[in-house]
């Protein structure tokens, strides 16, 4: 059975750093079946070998899997000529082999999963699986039923097909300003931009808080990320 070292175990379940994990060792913080780890290069075999950090035990998967907080400024690759990517907010540690599922603008904050896990990935951008997003858009004037309507029946953005009902949410409407949230069921290029563009609106501010069952946790300052928990890794697939 394969085996993996220690801090890269570790590491690999979202606890830290290498450097981090190794202190962490040294510190006595990690065991491995019940006994103190004395040294952070140990082999040791994923699901077999139980790995306890601070008392709690791991659970080790064979693809990582992190929410991002994207702030706006950053751009969704993993390399850039000019701007700063997502990648650049991770440690090195997490970059091998990942990269995002989906794109969001430059401009555009919010919900983004970056994972090494090419199926999921697939799966979670295919449009055969009408994955759903939701985001809150401000738009630069008043949003009506007229709006719900129409965002329901299918909008011209200039494809050959219109888009597919999409649910508009009125938070607060006002002649110069409205919040709203908009779930729609595809991922086409600048979708939610130019939706509002289609019924004669801009939007000023974007910000996309889930995409299939995962949910932005909103404890996560934008620019931040964390490891999925198990339970969302499983809800997801
Ligand atoms: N739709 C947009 O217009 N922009 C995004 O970043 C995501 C969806």
């Amino acid at each position: 059975m394969k085996t993996i070292r220690l801090d890269k175990y570790l590491t690999d379940c979202g606890c830290g750093t290498r450097s981090e994990m190794k202190r962490a060792v040294r510190q006595g913080l990690v065991t491995v079946n019940d006994i103190p780890a004395a040294d952070s290069s140990m082999k040791l075999t994923p699901g077999t070998d139980i790995v306890k950090f601070q008392g709690r035990t791991l659970h080790h998967s064979q693809f990582q899997y992190i929410m991002f907080h994207k702030p706006a400024g950053c751009v969704t690759a993993v390399t850039d000529q000019i701007h700063k990517t997502v990648m650049d907010y991770l440690p090195s540690d997490l970059h091998k082999n990942m990269a995002p599922a989906g794109r969001l603008n430059l401009d555009t904050e919010g919900l983004l999963l970056i994972t090494d896990d090419g199926a999921l990935v697939h799966r979670l951008l295919s449009p055969a699986h009408h994955v759903t997003k939701t985001y809150i858009a401000r738009v630069n004037g008043p949003v009506t039923d007229h709006e719900i309507k129409l965002f329901f029946s299918g909008l011209d953005i200039g494809e050959e097909k219109t888009t597919r009902p999409a649910l508009l949410k009125i938070f607060h409407s006002a002649s110069e300003e409205s919040e709203v949230s908009v779930t729609v069921t595809e991922g086409k290029f600048h979708q939610i931009k130019r939706m509002f563009q289609a019924v004669g609106l801009s939007v000023l501010y974007l910000k996309r808080i889930s995409m299939g069952s995962l949910t932005l946790d909103e404890s996560l300052p934008p620019g931040a990320y964390r490891m999925l928990t198990e339970e969302e890794i499983k809800k997801l697939k």
